[in-house]
């Protein structure tokens, strides 16, 4: 691609950012797409993120993505913030308007719409949602008005009680438990979908998983494990070796990118695209 005065800057800021794959998601969409656009990694400390939102709308910068550990943090120098992004009140995608930035959330529909490609539905499912961190409470608020039933399994139960209750504070109907994670063996049933929404298995630790009987995995019919690196987590595989369907979360970063994508620049990436820039994030990991 040609850089010239007319390219759109859009990046990403966090802390670190070194070993991001968002470059390569939004340059490979830009390329395929032809728009004339280009991605940065910007690593941004805590104390200069309002400098770096104020600096980057004056530079003209098109938008942002935002990571860890910013997303909450980056609220207070917007000027208007989506519905979605305010109910779970975590920002990750910074879309240009005309007076200041306007903050999205597209993690959470970026992990349902990689559900729905790979053919798993939440509607009237029982979730167990692993995990009570910024992320299990996100998808916990994204599944609200979807699941039967979610149950939240974490280590400290606090963190899952006040997801919980946050949760059926805005639904009609008890809909979130909390649970400690050796809880499961409260649960019955053997049809739940398992969100696996806790860092543990991530690269270099690929052999932890949170729950560790294999009685937990005999109950999973389908387990969605956020971490993609690695590709294949020991989650992924207990869920396997039990007969369950099992995907890791490298669709959520995918489509996560796609939607911010296309907030930015009113583009509809196709999903032939989207598989072309899948199978090089595949080759990354
Ligand atoms: P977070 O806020 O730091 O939460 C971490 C969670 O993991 C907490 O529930 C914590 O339990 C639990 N945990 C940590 N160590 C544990 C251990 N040894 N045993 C049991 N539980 C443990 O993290 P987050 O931002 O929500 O991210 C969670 C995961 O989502 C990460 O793996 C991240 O890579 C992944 N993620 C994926 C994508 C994607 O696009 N695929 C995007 C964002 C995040 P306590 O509450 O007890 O500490």
């Amino acid at each position: 691609m040609v850089i010239d005065g007319h390219t759109a800057v859009c990046g990403l800021i966090g802390n670190p950012v070194a070993h991001t794959r968002s470059p390569l998601i939004h340059n490979g969409l830009a390329k395929e797409l032809s728009v004339n656009l280009c991605y940065e990694a910007f690593p941004v400390t805590e104390e200069n993120v309002g400098d770096a939102v104020k600096g980057a709308y004056a530079l003209g910068i098109l938008g942002l993505n935002v990571t860890v550990p910013h997303k909450e943090r980056v609220i207070p120098y917007l000027k208007d913030m989506d519905g979605l992004a305010k109910k779970i009140g975590a920002v990750n995608t910074l879309v240009r308007t005309t007076d200041g930035y306007k903050g999205y959330n597209t993690d959470m529909p970026g992990l349902y719409r990689a559900m729905l490609s790979d053919g798993i539905k939440a509607d009237g499912e029982k979730v167990i949602i692993l995990g009570a961190g910024g992320v299990a409470r996100a998808v916990a608020v994204m599944l609200a008005d979807k699941a039967e039933q979610i149950y939240i399994l974490n280590r400290t139960l606090e963190k899952a009680e006040k997801i919980a209750l946050e949760v059926n504070s805005y639904c009609d109907r008890k809909v979130a438990t909390a649970m400690e994670l050796t809880d499961y063996k409260k649960l019955a049933g053997s049809k739940y979908l398992v969100i696996q929404a806790t860092n543990v298995g991530m690269h270099p630790n690929c052999d932890r998983t949170p729950i560790e009987e294999d009685a937990f995995y005999e109950m999973v019919k389908a387990g969605y494990d956020l971490i993609y690196n690695p590709a294949e987590t020991l989650f992924m595989k207990k869920v396997k070796m039990a007969g369950g369907e099992a995907y890791n979360g490298l669709k959520m970063l995918l489509y996560q990118g796609i939607i911010a994508f296309e907030l930015w620049t009113g583009s509809k990436v196709s999903e032939t695209v989207a598989g072309k820039i899948y199978d090089r994030l595949k080759e990354s990991i």
